[in-house]
Order: structure tokens, then sequence, then C-alpha cells
């Protein structure tokens, strides 16, 4: 029998309730299923694997090649896209975002290697903790993508994929990267730095590398924001934040159509109802 994990937080549980918290009810707490995919989430689950591939060839010290990586990349894309429906853009193709994949993952295997490659999509389930210093109850639940060793500093490389360069202050405001830190830290007593390689779709494919890091203060106050979103969950307090940017890609339009908060007329009416005692006999 297939064991639930304990409960705990991730970044993209987090995120999605920042994001927008009626997606996290529908997806988290009704657990309803996903019948769509976004197209980039297609693409970033196959590079992320063909990059697993090559620098598990790198941290063994073998010659990468190249035919298994481009096979990794392939296999993902047809696992993902049979188990769900992918939602392409305007003007993107299934072709042309293999074609443009493949190209990201050329650029990046041009580039020098990583050095000394200490783990690869390594788990981490370690305490949050807020400004006060007390742990939260729920564990955080990472997984980091590289983590090298650079003059005896841990450093936490995130591979994204995007269609335009990132910003300086993307990276310095991520709570990814404060995730990763708290993760890092709490197993190695080590304080990490982070780097986020953005693999660019732009028609010249392109490598950004941005450099961030955090302090004790900045993991205090992600365990106070973890810890306020636990209340709203607690408290059933969800509502939808209706952006291009959420809806293009939610996969429960249909359901937010029909959602109606709690505590509208309707439900008022339920409550005199059973406060009056019908239908108790
Ligand atoms: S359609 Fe938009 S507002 Fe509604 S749940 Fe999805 S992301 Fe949120």
């Amino acid at each position: 029998m297939k064991q639930e994990p304990r409960p705990h937080w991730s970044y993209s549980a987090i995120n999605q309730y920042l994001r927008c918290p009626l997606q996290y009810y529908f997806q988290r707490i009704l657990k309803l299923p996903q019948p769509t995919v976004s197209s980039g989430l297609v693409l970033g689950s196959a590079i992320h694997n063909a990059l697993a591939v090559y620098h598990q060839y790198l941290m063994e010290k073998k010659e990468p090649v190249e035919q298994q990586i481009r096979q990794a990349f392939l296999e993902t894309w047809i696992f993902r896209t049979e188990e769900q429906k992918v939602e392409f853009k305007a003007n993107e193709s299934q072709e042309n975002l293999i074609e443009q994949g493949l190209a990201l993952l050329k650029l990046y295997m041009e580039e020098p290697p990583p050095q000394n490659i200490v783990a690869i999509e390594q788990r981490f389930l370690v305490p949050l903790h807020n400004s006060e210093g007390e742990y939260l109850e729920t564990p955080l639940l990472a997984f980091t993508d590289l983590i090298t060793k650079e003059a005896d500093v841990l450093k936490v490389t995130e591979f994204k994929t995007s269609g335009r360069s990132y910003g300086d202050f993307e990276v310095e405001a991520s709570l990814q990267a404060t995730c990763y830190v708290n993760a890092v830290i709490e197993t190695t007593g080590q304080m990490p730095k982070v780097e986020y390689a953005v693999l660019v779709k732009t028609k010249t494919p392109k490598l950004q590398r941005l450099k961030t890091s955090r302090t004790e203060d900045d993991l205090g106050r992600l365990g106070d924001l973890v810890q306020n979103v636990e209340r709203a969950v607690a408290n059933e307090i969800f509502y939808p934040i209706e952006t291009p940017l959420n809806c293009s890609t939610c996969s429960y339009r249909q359901e937010c159509r029909e959602w109606k908060p709690k505590g509208t007329a309707a439900d008022a009416a339920i409550d005199v109802y059973e406060l009056n005692g019908a239908g108790a006999c």
C-alpha cells in the first residue's frame, strides 16, 4: 500500500498559495485532477532530467554521452505529454519546443562544465524556523538541482527555462533560493551561495547566470511567511487571483468560474435552516 508522505511545505506549495490561494485549494486541499499542463512545465522537466544525466556523468568523471542526454530529454517529454494534455502558447508547437530544448542543452554543455559536484537532485526534509527562532511543526521539503563546492563554499545551482531574461531582483527576492539555503544550512550547518542558470528560449538561445545569497534574517522571514500561510490555510482563506499569468495555464478555469465563497447568501440560508432544526427529524 502506498504510504501518504508526511505533511510538509515545499516552495511550490508556498508559492502557489501566494500566487492564487484558490488554485492551491483546488489542487492541494480538494486534490482535483489536473487534466492539462503548460508547455513551459513540460519543457522545464525534460531539460532538468537531461541535465541530471549530464551532471551524473561529470560526477562519476566519465565522458558524457550526448545521445543518452538527448534520450533523457525526449523520454521525459514523451512521458509528460502522454500523462496530461499540453497547453501550448500561440506560435508554439511540440516540434519547435523540442528543437529549442535540445538547442538549450547543447548551449549549456558547450560551457565549461561544473567542477566539484557534491550532489545532483538532492532531497532535503528540514525544519523551518520563524524570526523568533521558534521551529515550525511542519517541515520543508526541497529538491536542489545541483550542488557544487567552490573554495570550500557550497553552491546550489537552480536551472530555469524561460522565454525572457531574468532581472536581478527576481533572484534576490526569490523564495525558492531562500528555501534552498534553509535546506542546506539545516543539513550541513554551512551557509551556501545560490546561482540561477537561466536557459533563455530566445531565437538565439542564451544562458544567463545570476548569483545571490541569503542571511539568517531571510530564513526567519521565510518561517514567518510560512507560518502565516499555514494560518490562512487552517482558516480556509481561499480566493482567486485572476491574472493572465496565473489563469492562462491554470487547469481549474471551469471550477474557478463555478466557485462560490463560503459565507455567501446561499450558505447563510443553509445555516439558518440548520439552526432552526429543519431536517432534524
Ligand atoms: S483560473 Fe486563475 S483565479 Fe481561478 S483558480 Fe486558476 S489561477 Fe486562480
